[in-house]
C-alpha cells in the first residue's frame, strides 16, 4: 500500500487490514512515498518523519511492515518504480497494490501505466466521498473491495493540528504523540 502518509491515519490502517483479511494476504507492506510527484514538495513533511510515523503506526501488527524503497530512491516517486523494486526484492511473491477509490480513479494517468498491470494486481477500496469504479481499467487486473467507511484524510489531520484541534482517535495514539514531539503541521508564522 503506497501513500504519502503525512500523517498515517486509521483510514489507511482499516483499509489495509480489511484488504488483507478479504484477500487472505500474508503481509501488507506500507510504502511511504519519497517525493510525491503530484504534491508540492514544500508542503509535504520530510520523508523520514513520514516513514517513522508509518513504522510507529504499524509496529504492533505482525502482518504489517514498512518498506523504504521509495524514501531511499532519489527523485519523484512513481508507482511503477515502487513495484519494480518490490518485485526485485521479493521475486517469489505475488504483489497486490492497495489503493483508495480516489487514487484508483487516477491510475490511467500514472507514468508507465501499461507496465503496472504486469507488476501487480490492483485492489481498489471504498473511501467516503469518492466513487469506486474500475471503468477504463483492465477488469482482470483490478479487484474492488468495500471496507468500513472512515471519513478521515491526512489533509484534514494536518489542518486540524494547525488549527489547534484534536486528532485523537483519527490517528493512532503514537502518531498524536509523534506529531506533538516534532511539532509537525504547525501553522507557519507570518
Ligand atoms: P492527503 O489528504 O494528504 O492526500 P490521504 O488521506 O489521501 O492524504 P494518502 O497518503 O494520500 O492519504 O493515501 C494513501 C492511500 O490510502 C491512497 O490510495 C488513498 O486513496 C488511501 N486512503 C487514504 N485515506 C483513506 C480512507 N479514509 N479510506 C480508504 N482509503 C484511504
Ligand atoms: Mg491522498
Amino acid at each position: 500500500m503506497g501513500g504519502t502518509f503525512d500523517p498515517i491515519h486509521h483510514g489507511h490502517l482499516v483499509a489495509a487490514s480489511e484488504a488483507a483479511h478479504l484477500l487472505d494476504l500474508d503481509e501488507v507492506v506500507f510504502v511511504p512515498t519519497g517525493q510525491p510527484y503530484r504534491k508540492d514538495a514544500a508542503e509535504v513533511s520530510a520523508p523520514e518523519h513520514r516513514y517513522l510515523m508509518t513504522v510507529v503506526a504499524t509496529a504492533s501488527n505482525p502482518r504489517f511492515t514498512v518498506s523504504r524503497v521509495d524514501v531511499d530512491r532519489p527523485g519523484p516517486t512513481y508507482t511503477r518504480d515502487t513495484l519494480r523494486d518490490l518485485r526485485r526484492l521479493r521475486p517469489d511473491d505475488e504483489l497486490f497494490f492497495i489503493t483508495g477509490a480516489d487514487a484508483l480513479g487516477q491510475i490511467l494517468s500514472w507514468k508507465g501505466v501499461d507496465e503496472l498491470w504486469e507488476l501487480a494486481h490492483f485492489v481498489g477500496v471504498t473511501r467516503p466521498g469518492h466513487d469506486l469504479t474500475d471503468s477504463g481499467l483492465p477488469q482482470d487486473k483490478v479487484t474492488l473491495l468495500e471496507v468500513p467507511a472512515m471519513a478521515i484524510s491526512s489533509t484534514d489531520c494536518r489542518e486540524r493540528t494547525a488549527a489547534g484541534e484534536p486528532v485523537w482517535y483519527l490517528v493512532p495514539d503514537g502518531i498524536v504523540q509523534y506529531i506533538h514531539k516534532y511539532a509537525l503541521y504547525q501553522e507557519e508564522t507570518p
